[in-house]
């Protein structure tokens, strides 16, 4: 038999809305308008990038969340997280929704104060406070959540110096199933150390212990691991109750529920994966209804939920700049949005939206970013249809970190704008300019001339 030329064996997707094992692969949908305001309208009002908030979808995801709890527990408070979004405009549609303040460091705790949050309605976290902020916070009367011996030893010689008996909570870690388990924050409660620190604060009599927190991760795809956290808590509070007849206010069980956002390599989308409000309200009030704390004891329930309250009312809109290929033939798309705005393209696939009709016809696409740097990519290996120069596209769900985390780097940030729930957009913080960014520097005497 004739020996045949050899040929390499070549696998090739096929796109044409062929079924996968989880059903039909979804065509990729246009979104030309938000809150009823043209995506193009938009961006020549505000320029290309432009972050665009809608406040009807943080109000109505707010009541969802606030109705899975009160309908199943008689005492619930949200603390909005400040490093979550701490756009002024976005923490007041919170806090005028009722949510308290959740902040983890000095800056954030004095943006609460300026936005108008009564210091005893916030909740001063994190691993880094200073001296000066525990005391400030000890005088203005906030709760402070302890989160290490260290922490705790500072906060008595505070309480000597000011006369003054703090109010805190301790942060608890925990197995909960969920790994790797975040055990850098807080005590541990397997190992003993969250009942030592209870020891500790409650024969000090210096100290209040109020509260007993946990933040036990992001993005929990389980909501039982919140009943094993509560549980956990639950068994502190009682056993704190018994040893010094000390009730504790509240148990706080922190962020971390899911949004829908999709992680890189996940099988399902975040649509379809996260679980709801009424799933995670579940786990935790059945743990303390069931927990053997007493009916009159019932401690106030706090949650701190952040990235599932705001990022499905974040969008990100731009404009693509380029298209060409690369080496190998791949089709490159370049846009005017990269990891400097879109800090989540890290672990999420962002859907990104064309803002007009595109053709059917889907190619294996990389999208990038605008910045000089390889890593700069949005979407690798994306079955995308043709964008053209000057083509806008809409990125959903990134109203959670990326409004914190952006960097300024190369690029400007952009303008970000809110849409009222008449449908009327607002400027909430304006794109920035080379006077802003050089405001801070300083160029000694020798060194004004650059000596052309
Ligand atoms: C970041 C953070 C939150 C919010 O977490 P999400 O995952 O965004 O819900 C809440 N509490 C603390 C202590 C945090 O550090």
């Amino acid at each position: 038999m004739e020996k045949k030329p050899f040929e390499p064996p070549l696998i090739k997707k096929l796109n044409a809305g062929m079924p996968a094992k989880f059903g039909l692969t979804p065509r990729i949908g246009v979104i030309s308008e938000i809150e009823g305001l043209r995506v193009k309208d938009l961006l020549d009002e505000y320029g290309s990038p432009l972050y665009v908030l809608s406040e009807r979808t943080i109000r109505s995801t707010y009541k969802q969340a606030w109705q899975a709890f009160s309908t199943r527990y008689p005492k619930v408070q949200f603390a909005w997280s400040y490093k979550t979004n701490y756009l002024g405009a976005v923490c007041n549609v919170f806090h005028q929704e009722g949510a308290w303040a959740e902040v983890v460091s000095g800056y954030e705790y004095h943006k609460a104060l300026k936005n108008g949050v009564p210091p005893q309605y916030i909740l001063f976290n994190g691993p880094s406070k200073t001296y000066e902020d525990l005391k400030e916070a000890t005088e203005k009367g906030s709760f402070i959540h302890l989160d290490h011996f260290d922490e705790l030893y500072m906060l008595m010689e505070v309480a000597e110096e000011t006369g003054k008996k703090p109010k805190a909570a301790i942060r608890v870690n925990m197995d909960t199933g969920i790994y790797p388990r975040w055990d850098r924050f807080g005590f541990n409660y397997d190992n003993g150390e969250a009942w030592e620190a209870i020891n500790r604060i409650m024969l000090s009599g210096k100290i209040e212990l109020a509260g007993l927190h946990a933040h036990i991760g992001t993005y929990i795809l389980t909501a039982d691991a919140y009943r094993v956290a509560a549980g956990k808590l639950a068994d502190l509070a009682v056993n704190t109750e018994r040893k010094y007849g000390h009730v504790i206010r509240y148990i706080d069980l922190g962020g971390g529920f899911a949004s829908k956002n999709t992680l890189k390599g996940a099988y399902v989308p975040g649509t379809d994966s996260a679980p709801s409000f009424d799933d995670y309200a579940e786990a935790i009030t059945a743990a303390l209804v069931n927990s053997a704390i007493k009916p009159e004891h019932l401690p106030l329930l706090i949650l701190e939920t952040g990235r599932a309250l705001i990022d499905d009312a974040g969008y990100l809109l731009g404009t693509v700049i380029a298209n060409k290929r690369l080496a190998d033939g791949r089709r490159a798309m370049i846009a005017d949005v990269g990891v400097n705005l879109l800090f989540t393209s890290f672990w999420y696939d962002h859907q990104i939206y064309p803002a007009q009709p595109v053709s059917q016809h889907t190619e294996d696409t990389t999208i990038y970013g605008p910045l000089c740097m390889n890593i700069d990519v949005l979407r690798a290996a994306v079955d995308y249809p043709l964008l053209k120069k000057g083509d806008r596209f809409v990125i959903k769900r990134v109203g959670a970190y990326n409004m914190t985390q952006w960097m300024q780097f190369i690029e400007y940030r952009p303008n970000v704008v809110m849409i009222d729930p008449q449908g009327k957009a607002h400027i909430v913080r304006k794109k920035e300019n080379l006077d802003y960014l050089t405001a801070p520097e300083e160029v000694p005497d020798h060194l004004k001339n650059p000596g052309f």
